[in-house]
C-alpha cells in the first residue's frame, strides 16, 4: 500500500507472508490502489487481501505428490525393464536345449515326449516375444536414445509395411496410405507405432474377408490426426478404453500377440503430447486414431 500511495499507481497481484500474533504464519495475496482526491493528489491507499495459506499448502502437496508419482513411475519402468532384460538369459538356454532335445532326439524318444519338447519350444518362442514387448514398452516412453530428426511419415510407413509384407501377403489385403506429413519425430518410435495399428488392423479381420486398411493424416485445431482404419471385425465400446491396458486382450484364443500393443502405442503418442482412442462397432471395423501436436511440424508457420 506504502508503495501504490507513493507512486500513485496500484499494484496487483503481490504475495506476502503475514505472523500472526499467535505466531501462526499466514500467506496472503493481494492488490493495492491509491486514492486520489478531486485534484488528483493522492489522499490514501485501499488493499484487498486474500488468505491463500490452504491453497498453497494444496498445491505444494499436490506438486509433492507428483513428484513421488514420477518417481514411482520411474522405478517400476527400471524395474519392467531390468527383469525382461535378466529374463532374457535363462530364457536362451531353455530355447537352445530344449531345440536341441528336438533335433537330436526326435524318434528317439516317444510321440508323447516328442509333442512335450514341441510345447517347450512353442513356449520358448512365446516368451522370447513377451520379453520382446516388455523391453519395448519400459523403452517407449524412456527418453530418446536418439535424436529427433524430420522424417517423411510416408516412408516411414512403407518401412512399417515391408516389415508385414508376409502378412500382407498371406492375408490378401488391400492397404492404401494417403499423403502424409513430414515431422520432427523418432522414426524408429513411429515406425513401431504404425506397425503395431496396421498390425493389429490384419490380425483381426474377419474371416473369410481380405483386410482392407486406410492409413491417413488430417490437419486439424493444434495437431495432426491420424488414422488407422480397417473393415475388421470390431471392438465393442465398452472396451474401447480397455484395448490400451497392458496385457489386456479381447480376442486372446484365436490370434497371438502380447496384449502390449495397445499399450505401447499409447506411450509413445503420450510421449510426444497426443492423445491415441479408437472409433469401432462390432462387425464394422475399427478406426485407431491418434494425435501428435503441430509443434512437431516444422513447416506449420508456413501453412
Ligand atoms: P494383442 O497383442 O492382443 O494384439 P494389443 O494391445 O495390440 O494386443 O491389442 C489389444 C486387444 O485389442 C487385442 O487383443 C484385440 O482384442 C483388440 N484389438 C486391437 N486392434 C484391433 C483391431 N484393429 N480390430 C479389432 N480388435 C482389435
Amino acid at each position: 500500500m506504502q508503495t501504490a500511495v507513493r507512486k500513485g499507481q496500484p499494484v496487483r497481484g503481490f504475495e506476502f507472508d503475514i505472523v500472526r500474533a499467535d505466531g501462526g504464519l499466514r500467506t496472503a495475496f493481494g492488490h493495492a490502489m491509491p486514492l486520489f482526491d478531486d485534484s488528483g493528489e493522492v489522499r490514501g491507499g485501499i488493499g484487498v487481501f486474500v488468505d491463500i495459506t490452504e491453497r498453497k499448502r494444496t498445491e505444494e502437496a499436490l506438486r509433492q505428490s507428483e513428484a513421488e508419482l514420477r518417481r514411482a513411475n520411474q522405478d517400476l519402468e527400471q524395474f519392467a525393464y531390468s527383469a525382461a532384460h535378466d529374463l532374457q538369459e535363462p530364457l536362451r538356454s531353455v530355447s537352445i536345449y530344449s531345440e536341441l532335445l528336438q533335433r537330436g532326439y526326435r524318434d528317439r524318444l516317444d510321440a508323447q515326449a516328442d509333442q512335450y519338447i514341441a510345447y517347450c519350444r512353442e513356449a520358448a518362442v512365446r516368451m522370447g516375444s513377451l520379453i520382446q514387448d516388455l523391453l519395448a514398452y519400459a523403452r517407449a516412453a524412456a527418453s530418446p536414445d536418439e535424436a529427433a530428426e524430420v522424417a517423411d511419415l510416408n516412408s516411414i510407413v512403407s518401412t512399417a509395411l515391408r516389415d508385414l509384407d508376409a502378412t500382407i501377403e498371406e492375408t490378401g489385403a488391400e492397404i492404401h496410405v494417403g499423403p502424409l506429413p513430414s515431422l520432427s519425430v523418432e522414426p524408429v518410435r513411429l515406425q513401431r507405432l504404425f506397425q503395431n495399428l496396421i498390425g493389429n488392423a490384419l490380425k483381426y479381420h474377419k474371416d473369410g474377408e481380405a483386410p482392407r486398411v486406410r492409413i491417413s493424416a488430417d490437419r486439424r485445431e493444434g495437431s495432426w490426426v491420424f488414422s488407422v482404419e480397417d473393415n475388421g471385425i470390431g471392438i465393442e465400446a465398452q472396451y474401447h478404453e480397455q484395448v490400451f491396458g497392458t496385457f489386456k486382450r479381447l480376442h486372446s484364443r484365436s490370434r497371438t500377440g502380447s496384449g502390449l500393443g495397445l499399450a505401447i502405442c499409447q506411450r509413445i503418442v503420450e510421449r510426444y503430447g497426443g492423445r491415441i482412442w479408437v472409433e469401432s462397432e462390432p462387425g464394422q471395423g475399427s478406426n485407431f486414431q491418434f494425435s501428435l501436436p503441430l509443434t512437431l511440424d516444422p513447416r506449420r508457420e508456413s501453412r
